[in-house]
């Protein structure tokens, strides 16, 4: 699905990823940890195509497609999706006409019309539930004055609702207590499938007892340093990340 092959990039001129692989097939689940620093959200940031992000080189193959090659857009469309550590707040803007507006622009660009509004407000109405987030919530501008919490709620509900093929979570569980984690992961857990995959970036291990992955790599320094499976994860919580950097090195 997504294949990143030795990328390097830069940020304000100094160089944050120094060499980063890794190789996403459908229907996998996998989870960077990493220290403070060492490129996670650079790494989604490149994949977003921010403009401050400079790749100086490497590729990045989005279902074979260069995707460096891909306008922002394009990529949407073609079922990437990212959600950010920091969501930005769009004032002025409803929630209920963005999710609509990603939603058509998705069918548009398959080919497909637009999508009636009865259908798609039964869509919306039934995704909210799941997500346990009050109906009023459509109606308020995108992620403005959310508490942490919400924004992260309102990621996932436009996860529901666009249904990409591929996901990445920066960090979806910071500021989260247990029960919001909980409908985070519900909401994660019920997209997973066969054909759709996840990259979740995460400090934490405990995001990873809700979301089971089945790689798990150790990013230091720009570069993924260790790959394993779910017990890794414990391990890091338990020793912290130094060993790694010091078996590598
Ligand atoms: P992580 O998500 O792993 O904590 P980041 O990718 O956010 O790490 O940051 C990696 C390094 O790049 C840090 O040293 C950070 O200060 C720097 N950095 C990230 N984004 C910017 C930016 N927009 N401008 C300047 N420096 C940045
Ligand atoms: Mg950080
Ligand atoms: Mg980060």
């Amino acid at each position: 699905m997504i294949e990143i092959k030795d990328l390097h990039a830069k940020v304000e001129g100094k160089p944050i990823l120094k060499g980063l692989s890794l190789s996403i097939k459908p229907g996998e689940v996998h989870a960077i940890m990493g220290p403070n620093g060492s490129g996670k959200s650079t790494l989604s940031a490149v994949l977003a195509g921010r403009s401050d992000y400079e790749v100086t080189s490497g590729s990045v193959t989005f279902f074979g497609k260069d995707l460096f090659e891909m306008s922002v857009e394009e990529r949407a469309c073609a079922g990437l999706m990212l959600a950010f550590q920091y969501p930005v707040e769009i004032p002025g803007v409803k929630n209920v006409y963005l999710l609509k507006a990603a939603l058509n622009a998705q069918r548009k660009a398959r080919g497909e019309p637009e999508i009636e509004a009865p259908t798609f407000m039964k869509l919306v109405r039934e995704k909210l539930k799941f997500m346990k987030i009050d109906n009023s919530f459509l109606h308020r501008a995108v992620n403005e004055g959310f508490s942490g919490g919400e924004k992260k709620r309102n990621e996932i509900l436009q996860m529901l609702i666009l249904e990409p093929k591929l996901v990445l979570l920066d960090e979806i569980d910071s500021g989260l207590d247990i029960d919001a984690l909980k409908v985070v992961s519900e909401g994660v857990n019920s997209l997973r499938d066969a054909g759709r995959s996840f990259l979740m970036i995460t400090h934490y291990q405990r995001l990873l007892d809700y979301i089971e992955p089945d790689f798990v790599h150790v990013l230091s320094d720009g570069q993924i340093i260790k790959t394993g499976d779910k017990s890794l994860a414990l391990e890091l919580e338990d020793r912290g990340y130094d060993w790694v950097v010091e078996e590598t090195a």
